[in-house]
């Protein structure tokens, strides 16, 4: 290290300058690896060389399509309108083709686009995506396919009311069948898969590609349908493929008809499950060696659909108690040893908030 610090200050009295040009190949790589992915862009333009030295697919291993703002340059005095918005899918656009022309095999991908927008064109650009970069080493993945983030609230009031008379949930199916396509492509192309974040329509379909990704270890699953009907069978048969999930984050609304539909959770593998989100969900039984943090709330369902009455829950302590041997924390409440045993006060206030059954409601 000395030794190059000093032969860069051998070089720098010279000119005065940073000797950038003169640096051994692997530097100059590894200092375009700490620019953005804007950056990137315009340090493609400055001349021929650094233009071919941004064509290394190393550089382009982390694609986050949300960080890439909606102006390409930082505007004084500006006034924003339809055609910045028009500008920005342009620029994603013409990056898109750009990677085209590297193939990088990348490591981590998101992005945030309404794939039923079809007159915005995301699902064609998302599948431009899948023929410019190649996904068999991709590790982590966001995917936000139900809304555009970049997207500037004012162009909301010209989106779906005059151009959709079949209305949301005509919508909201076509975005559903559309991600199940786009999904079932990119678990083939993503085997090595460890962390995905998405919403999740929980199609048979869905499940059916969902399952494949045998190395996930870091799951959030958050909710897209208001109501989501969920088969036990679904959920048994998600923890018996994924042998190596260790984080659970799932959010569901269930269509309880009387307030909650009982669960059981199977997984050798899950050390933190939190299904605080959920509403309707209960959890009956659990056989989780492995859990160490469970986080829960207490959300039944409260519209016309539910019923008064008795509901006929388990206590989530003797559930607990009796399927995780190894818990050590509920919500943000550290489990005191003899937590099985002897529910203290403490404990009771926590399960308030998190259990439905007829001591703690
Ligand atoms: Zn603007
Ligand atoms: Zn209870």
């Amino acid at each position: 290290m000395g030794k190059i610090l000093a032969k860069l200050r051998e070089l720098q009295g010279t000119t005065g300058k940073f000797p950038f040009q003169n640096l051994p190949d692997v530097c100059k790589l590894k200092i375009f690896s700490y620019l953005g992915l804007i950056d990137k862009g315009f340090a493609a333009q400055v001349c021929y060389e650094w233009n071919q030295w941004l064509r290394s697919p190393s550089l382009w291993t982390d694609i986050d399509l949300t960080k890439l703002p909606l102006h390409s340059k930082r505007l004084r005095f500006h006034r924003c309108s339809s055609e910045c918005y028009e500008e920005y899918r342009v620029r994603i656009s013409k990056f898109l083709r750009y990677l085209s022309g590297i193939r990088p095999l990348i490591l981590r991908v998101s992005f945030a686009y309404d794939i039923a927008d079809y007159k915005e064109g995301w699902f064609d650009l998302i599948e431009l995506l899948f023929t410019a970069v190649r996904f068999g080493e991709l590790e982590a993945a966001n995917l936000n396919w139900k809304a555009t983030s970049i997207k500037p609230l004012w162009s909301d009031s010209f989106k779906w009311s005059v151009e959709e008379p079949q209305g949301t949930e005509y919508i909201e199916r076509r975005r559903q069948r559309l991600f199940a396509k786009f999904f079932e492509m990119f678990v083939c192309a993503a085997p090595k898969l460890k962390k995905l974040i998405m919403p999740f329509d929980w199609s048979t379909r869905s499940i059916t590609s969902l399952i494949t990704l045998g190395n996930i270890e870091t799951l959030t699953l958050e909710k897209y349908f208001a109501f989501q009907a969920l088969d036990q069978v679904m959920l048994d048969a998600i923890f018996q493929s994924l042998r190596c999930l260790r984080q659970l984050i799932m959010e569901i609304w269930t269509p309880s008809g009387n307030g909650l539909i009982g669960y059981q959770i199977r997984s050798e593998s899950l050390e933190f499950l939190d299904v605080s989100q959920c509403r309707g969900f209960c959890i009956s039984r659990v056989c989780l060696e492995n859990i160490r943090v469970f986080k829960a709330s207490k959300r039944t369902w409260k519209g016309p659909l539910a019923l008064k009455g008795d509901l006929s829950v388990s206590c989530l302590h003797q559930v607990l108690s009796e399927g995780a041997p190894r818990l050590e924390q509920l919500n943000d409440h550290i489990l005191q040893p003899h937590w099985r045993e002897h529910c203290y006060d403490e404990l009771h206030v926590v399960l308030r908030s998190v259990c439905s059954c007829n001591i703690h409601r």
